[in-house]
């Protein structure tokens, strides 16, 4: 089944009075949606009981959870320090994962602003490796660890460098962030046929199992020569890329991905526009 959601809490949940993110998932649920990410981008602070609840709450109303970790994390630091917490943190976040039975986790594994390229990549996967190790000796091998696509030139995220990670486990699977993408490649996602070369190199890269239920994170964006700059709504439309043009690509491919809008404070409602787009295109076939 595909599933749409939010990437964290939208305004419009705040402004009709919820404070906790355990009444996300009804309230996601009563929207129409099925899917939420729940954001740990500062840290993860959420501790067991209000994990238990949040996963809980997304057992009885269907929604399929994954987290975010946090964005300091760097597996490519040159400080050794910092790379070892970077570890730390994957392995809290999986933590927290297991508590609220959140099927994956997203993590950005770092940046080779300081460093060499070649080194970063090494040292990444190196790093990724030893949580993994970690994570199934301590019984959260189950959790699925995906690495983000990111958006500015400067991060180890491009599509063949994510791809090249996901081969040291079979279980690793990509966060396809199409913002980042077409940030990155300078607005290279602007036609239905952009959208399937990107899926046919992550198709014979993954095999057929994990390409099926990718990961992926959908929003406008608006970019510098540097990449990614800010994320915009659907109602943005001077920027892309078009989501009409994935959503045709999904159901020409037959993939049933979860879909994690993070339009600019309006995620929840972009979200289920993308579901509609989607039904839309789905019932005209
Ligand atoms: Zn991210």
């Amino acid at each position: 089944m595909i599933r749409f959601g939010p990437s964290g809490n939208s305004e419009s949940f705040y402004n009709a009075g919820y404070k906790s993110s355990v009444d996300m998932p009804k309230w996601l649920a009563d929207m129409g949606l099925n899917a939420y990410e729940y954001q740990c981008n500062r840290g993860v602070r959420i501790g067991k009981e209000a994990s238990g609840k949040i996963g809980e709450e997304a057992l009885k109303h269907d929604i399929f959870l994954s987290i975010h970790a946090p964005y300091y994390v760097n597996m490519a630091s040159p400080e050794e320090e910092k790379r070892e917490n970077s570890k730390k943190h994957i392995i809290k976040t999986l933590n927290a994962a297991k508590w609220m039975g959140a099927k994956r986790i997203v993590v950005h594994v770092g940046s080779y602003s300081k460093v060499d390229k070649k080194w970063a990549l090494y040292t990444v996967k190196k790093g990724l490796s030893q949580v993994i190790e970690e994570a199934d000796n301590s019984g959260l091998g189950e959790i699925t660890i995906c690495p983000e696509i990111l958006g500015k030139n400067n991060q180890l995220g491009s599509l063949e460098e994510i791809l090249d990670l996901c081969k040291i486990d079979e279980r690793l699977t990509p966060t396809v962030d199409f913002a980042h993408l077409h940030a990155r490649g300078q607005g290279s996602l602007s036609s239905p046929a952009d959208f399937e070369s990107v899926l046919d190199i992550l198709e014979n890269s993954l095999g057929k199992e994990r390409f099926k239920n990718l990961h992926c994170h959908f929003s406008r964006v608006e970019f510098t020569k540097g990449g990614e700059k800010k994320h915009w709504t659907m109602k943005d439309i001077q920027y892309g890329p078009e989501f009409s043009h994935l959503a045709e690509i999904i159901l020409k491919k037959k993939m049933e991905p979860v879909i994690i809008c993070e339009s600019r404070g309006k995620m929840a409602e972009d979200a289920l526009k993308m579901k509609k787009i989607y039904e839309k295109i789905k019932g005209g076939i």
